[in-house]
């Protein structure tokens, strides 16, 4: 494949610079108006060309597509405001009816909006009737992110704060390196010139990422009402595989047959030998794991494979509600504690081992930093860290319990 590519480097090279220039060039547009066509548009018809009526045409409601220019044998940056576009947010994209002459901005607000092609100047015509919103809540009903609430002058598109979101996830991007992005994607040349507004987008990527947490927990449409009263406070992500008593596993209803009855299909398609696991209306183990893991999972699990001799005596296996652990400690802890049973017990306890732990390296950035006195928590003890006095009281408690514990040692 590399070896073809290679020896075709000639053509690939001379089909690159022929993007540079146009052989339609001199070209009359397509329209009726009898004029030179000039402009191209690289998002959507870099090899054709318009004249510029016929672009700002096109474009009414693309404002952030990159277009040129060509004058003086080749093409030049010039972005669509510089045609006179203006981008009216209602009205099905026609200028608001309740504009009008002698009013403040008669030709809109110029802002500065981030895409993920770069920055642009986009003339915003703002609907002006007197039931509309706020400028930030029309701009966010654009699908632009208002960078302040009163008065924007910069917005980042939604497809924007997704794109960095993901990436940030994937591959560890940062915002400083990723506003830099932006800026050479606007001006290949001189991107230094270009105002990123750094701290206003670090601002915004971290109030949308607390968005995503809130919208991602079901908390705004009230589903962690639904939750045991331990979660329903908390917006963290909790494990799918894992036991959660009262979520995916019912220790209390373990010897009324019905956690039985709430495993999922996994569980359904078992063989004489499953039902004779469960003859004291218990959930077998297989069961327990079925319900925790996906359906993958739970086909790939050894449970399949039991022998009958074995299911049989998964009757004297059934976990009881008290052996469903919670280790606070580390996987190592975790398997160490679970590879050595105490004789006469369940051998396959394993399976119902609730994980409780914290990674720093991978949930610190939740923690406020003190460096900054104006910054505040988002989302106090509803993640990943208790909420910060609460936890400080209970310091002081321990610490107080220590200084009794201390003079109580010292008077023996
Ligand atoms: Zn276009
Ligand atoms: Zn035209
Ligand atoms: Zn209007």
């Amino acid at each position: 494949m590399l070896r073809q590519f290679h020896e075709n480097t000639e053509h690939f090279l001379d089909e690159l610079l022929r993007m540079e220039a146009s052989a339609e060039h001199g070209k009359l547009c397509s329209c009726s108006r009898d004029v030179v066509a000039t402009v191209r548009c690289l998002e959507c018809h870099p090899d054709r060309l318009q004249c510029a009526e016929c672009a700002l045409k096109s474009h009414a409601s693309l404002p952030l597509h990159r277009t040129e220019h060509w004058q003086d044998n080749q093409f030049v940056v010039a972005p669509l405001i510089d045609f006179g576009l203006m981008y009216h947010l209602s009205h099905d994209g026609a200028r608001c009816p309740s504009w009008k002459d002698g009013d403040k901005n008669p030709d809109g607000h110029v802002i500065q909006v981030a895409h993920v092609n770069g920055f642009h100047a986009v003339r915003i015509g703002f609907c002006r009737c007197p039931s509309a919103p706020s400028h930030a809540t029309q701009l966010l009903r654009a699908r632009m992110f208002p960078g302040t609430l009163s008065k924007p002058r910069t917005a980042y598109t939604i497809s924007l704060l997704v794109t960095f979101h993901t990436l940030t996830r994937e591959s560890n991007l940062n915002t400083y390196d990723y506003a830099k992005a932006l800026a050479r994607f606007t001006d290949q040349y001189l991107p230094y010139d270009i105002k990123t507004r750094y701290d206003n987008f670090r601002i915004v990527v971290r109030f949308w990422r607390d968005l995503q947490m809130k919208l991602r927990s079901g908390q705004p449409l009230g589903l962690l009402a639904e939750l045991p009263p331990v979660h329903q406070d908390s917006i963290a992500l909790l494990c799918p595989a894992c036991p959660q008593p009262g979520i995916n596993y019912y220790p209390e209803k373990a010897g009324s047959g019905e956690a039985g009855e709430r495993s999922h299909s996994g569980s359904e398609q078992g063989s004489s030998e499953d039902a004779a696991s469960t003859l004291d209306g218990a959930p077998s183990s297989d069961e327990l794991v079925s319900e925790a893991g996906s359906d993958e999972g739970a086909e790939a699990s050894p449970a399949e494979e039991t022998s009958g001799a074995d299911a049989a005596a998964g009757v004297d296996e059934t976990p009881r509600s008290d052996e469903l652990v919670s280790e606070a400690g580390s996987d190592g802890e975790a398997e160490a504690s679970s590879a050595e049973p105490a004789s006469g017990t369940n051998t396959k306890i394993h399976r119902i081992t609730l994980y409780l732990s914290m990674d720093a390296n991978f949930r610190a950035q939740q923690k406020d930093k003190t460096n900054d006195p104006a910054d505040f928590h988002l989302h106090p003890g509803a993640a990943y860290f208790r909420e910060d006095s609460a936890f400080r009281e209970y310091l002081a408690a321990v610490a107080a319990c220590d200084r009794r514990r201390h003079a109580a040692d010292s008077r023996l």
